[in-house]
């Protein structure tokens, strides 16, 4: 029943990892980014109210996706575990998480983070800006996401301290899903 919480930067694979963990564990990948995504698309009210931070790269505000999260992770298909991608992303945010998954009996089991340089992540930002058309990854918003990462989700590490396990996230992408899969074998 592995409950991760999945961190790393902008570009640094960890939607794709998410993604394909959460195939083999069997269970569900729980992430702001695309929820946000799909309420947009939907044009709900949420997806109005967080439209303009994801365009510009910027970070929606804490209440809200801590308000999204612990509704998400209420819902019964999490007690078979689940992978937390691009959530907790502030200090802010992952103490509300503590407090939830204490609240829900629910402990982590591991932090893994996806170590990648800037320069690569600036260059793969752009290669998916190509590939899938995201609306935040244009030159100009990949800046303001780094800046915000670098500002607000890079001191989170030190929040985790010793349980943050760090992968290279530079190999290749079954290389790195390896790695991972290590951890939890
Ligand atoms: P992502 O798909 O994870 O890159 O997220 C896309 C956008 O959604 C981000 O640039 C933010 O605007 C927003 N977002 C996703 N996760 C969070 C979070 N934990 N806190 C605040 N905003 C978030």
């Amino acid at each position: 029943m592995p409950r991760l919480i999945l961190m790393g930067p902008p570009g640094s694979g960890k939607g794709t990892q998410g993604e394909i963990l959460a195939d083999s564990w069997q269970v569900p990948k729980i992430a702001p980014g695309d929820i946000f995504r799909s309420e947009i698309k939907q044009g709900t009210e949420l997806g109005l109210k967080v439209k303009s931070f994801s365009d510009s790269g910027r970070l929606v505000p804490d209440e809200v996706v801590i308000e999204v999260i612990a509704a998400r992770l209420k819902q019964p298909d999490t007690q078979v575990g689940w992978i937390l991608d691009g959530f907790p992303r502030t200090v802010a945010q992952a103490e509300a998480l503590d407090v939830l998954l204490a609240e829900l009996n629910q402990p982590y089991d591991s932090v893994i983070n996806l170590d990648v340089s800037e320069q690569f992540l600036i260059d793969r930002l752009k290669a998916r800006a190509i590939d899938q058309g995201r609306a935040d990854d244009t030159e100009e918003v990949i800046k303001n996401r780094l800046e915000e990462y670098n500002a607000k989700t890079r001191p989170l590490l030190e929040f985790y301290g010793e349980n943050v396990t760090q992968v290279d996230g530079t190999p290749s992408m079954p290389e790195v899903t390896e790695t991972i899969r290590k951890f939890f074998a």
